[in-house]
């Protein structure tokens, strides 16, 4: 077990339990890049470049689901929906936390080993 610090907004929603529904807390892609964040976006480690958080619905979303031509400047903005519903495919998006790390005392532990 390994921990890791996060940076989250003050008003994102707490993080639910591994397989209860998503709430878009961020924690997961605030802890480490997804695989479409790591062929796409060629990030590694840290929080992903494409996490935005949305105040209107006080919820971080997948910038590479919203917009992602803003992320990949070879992809045409025509093209967004059809690569969008793709990574909706890849990410799973919109279904159960698949997020095992846990939030204490404000800072998130994480297994990494
Ligand atoms: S998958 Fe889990 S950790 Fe990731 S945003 Fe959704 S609820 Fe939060
Ligand atoms: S690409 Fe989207 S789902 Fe993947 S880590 Fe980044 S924000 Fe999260």
């Amino acid at each position: 077990m390994d921990s890791t610090i996060i940076w989250l907004q003050a008003n994102a929603p707490m993080k639910p339990l591994l397989g209860q529904p998503c709430n878009g807390c961020g924690v997961c892609c605030a802890a480490e890049p997804c695989p479409v964040a790591r062929v796409f976006l060629w990030q590694l480690r840290g929080s992903c470049l494409a996490l935005e958080w949305h105040a209107d619905v006080q919820q971080y979303r997948c910038g590479m689901l919203v917009q992602p031509a803003t992320y990949l400047r070879w992809l045409p903005t025509s093209w967004q929906a059809w690569f969008a519903k793709r990574v909706r495919r890849w990410i799973a998006a919109g279904t159960a936390c698949d997020s095992d790390a846990l939030a204490a005392n404000g800072a998130l532990s994480e297994d990494q080993t």
